[in-house]
């Protein structure tokens, strides 16, 4: 079986645990630690694409190793598509999930409209040269929290033809519905394609 080596450019255990789910058979995903790398990596771009290429140039530029980055962002339609870029520090600094969520229900209190999508852009630096994948899933934010699986938003988020939040799903169906889950589906395409 093919096995190749990537670095999977994220502090997030969650973010490597849904991906390596996906991924481990056909490759072998590294994270930052393993490379003794522990700095703040910069996310200073206005979109989402541009924050998932900086963070894999940044790691492309300083170890020249074969990488992917990924960014993820919620778009609520009834806020214009907020909090976008803005989703991890919806309620500030602290990238409180609770209270992240709990400032997304108050906005929406009155709102007619609930429907949202989640959106991640996975860049990855392969042999120098960058490529992008992207996947939606489109859904509407909860009345309010329930669930306790996944992190983040996922106790607010109900997936098109479900019922449940992505806190109520298995693991096993997240990652096949998923925005990331999507992406990362595209990444194995391409990479399979051009290893096989
Ligand atoms: P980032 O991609 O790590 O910058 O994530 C942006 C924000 O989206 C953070 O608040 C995450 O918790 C949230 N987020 C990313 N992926 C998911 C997910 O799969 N479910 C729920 N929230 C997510």
């Amino acid at each position: 079986m093919l096995h190749k080596k990537l670095t999977f450019v994220t502090g997030n255990p969650h973010k490597v645990e849904e991906v390596n789910s996906l991924i481990k058979d056909k490759f072998e995903i590294t994270g930052l630690k393993d490379l003794g790398f522990s700095e703040e990596i910069p996310e200073t771009s206005d979109s989402i694409q541009g924050n998932a290429i900086q963070k894999a140039k940044f790691i492309f530029d300083r170890f020249e190793i074969n990488c992917f980055a990924e960014d993820t962002g919620l778009e609520v339609d009834f806020l214009g598509g907020q909090p976008g870029i803005h989703t991890a520090r919806y309620a500030g600094p602290a990238r409180d999930a609770n209270e992240n969520m709990d400032l997304l229900l108050k906005n929406l209190a009155d709102a007619p409209n609930r429907e949202a999508q989640f959106r991640t852009v996975v860049a990855l630096y392969l042999e120098g040269e960058l490529h992008c994948f992207e996947g939606i899933v489109r859904g509407k934010i909860s009345m309010k929290k329930t669930g306790s699986a996944g992190f983040g938003y996922d106790p607010i988020f109900i997936p098109n033809d479900y019922q449940q939040t992505f806190a109520e799903l298995s693991s096993e169906i997240k990652n096949k519905i998923s925005h990331r889950g999507k992406a990362v589906q595209k990444l194995i395409s391409f990479l399979s394609k051009i290893y096989n």
